[in-house]
């Protein structure tokens, strides 16, 4: 997951970069619309959210989101707004923002609209999720690998799921842990471990290499058989 802030204020940004990274979110930043331009009609792009200031030394925030919008280009984008402008809001929604969040805010309730944001914009758009020779139904949970059925408990389909919606990125276990359980686990806890060696044992072929990738110290990578 990258996110692209838009921030002029130095302080605020270098404060959502770290806050982001910990969470194990890529970020950009840059403190202008002209650079922001640049980053999202570059063709390397994949940008998943971007968070936009308004009030920017070159331009309003809002000429950017509107440029997004006229391309077509569906990015999630939270505007980040001075406290109680409601004037700014509305614009910031009738542009084609998806949330806002008023400044000054908690990072955590920022993290949260974040989240619920990614959901939301994640929600599928077709009932099979198709990875090579593996095949995962979203309405009955049914996978299969080879025509050869696979029978997941819930955790389980709700992890393949995950990975089977961000294939070749590595996610990491906070990651899986708050998109799987919600946070209802101590986040110290190995649940993600010990399910993802469940989805091994039942997806992975003998003698193959397993389709989940463990990457020392960030966390698990689905690849493609
Ligand atoms: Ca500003």
């Amino acid at each position: 997951m990258k996110i692209l802030i838009v921030e002029d204020d130095q302080g605020i940004s270098s404060f959502l970069v770290k806050g982001l990274r910990s969470e194990g979110y890529q970020t950009m930043a840059v403190g202008d619309v002209a650079s922001a331009k640049l980053v999202v009609t570059g063709p390397d792009a994949e940008i998943d959210l971007v968070l936009l200031d308004l009030g920017l030394p070159d331009a309003a925030g809002s000429t950017l989101l509107s440029l997004m919008r006229e391309r077509g280009d569906t990015t999630p984008v939270i505007v980040l707004t001075a406290r109680g402008e409601v004037s700014d809001k509305v614009a910031g929604l009738n542009a084609g923002a998806n949330d806002y969040v008023a400044k000054p805010f908690a990072f955590e309730e920022l993290l949260a609209r974040i989240r619920a944001t990614l959901r939301t914009v994640d929600q599928p758009s077709t009932t099979e999720l198709v990875h090579g020779d593996l095949r995962f139904d979203l309405l009955s949970k049914m996978a299969t690998r080879n025509g050869r059925r696979i029978e997941l408990a819930q955790r389980e389909w709700a992890l393949l799921e995950l990975f089977l919606r961000h294939p070749g990125q590595v996610l990491s276990r906070t990651q899986i842990l708050s998109a799987v359980w919600d946070y209802s686990f101590d986040p110290g806890s190995n649940v993600v471990d010990v399910y993802v060696g469940y989805l091994r044992r039942k997806l992975d072929e003998p003698g193959s290499p397993s389709l989940i990738q463990t990457v020392r110290g960030a966390g698990y990578r689905f690849v493609e058989s």
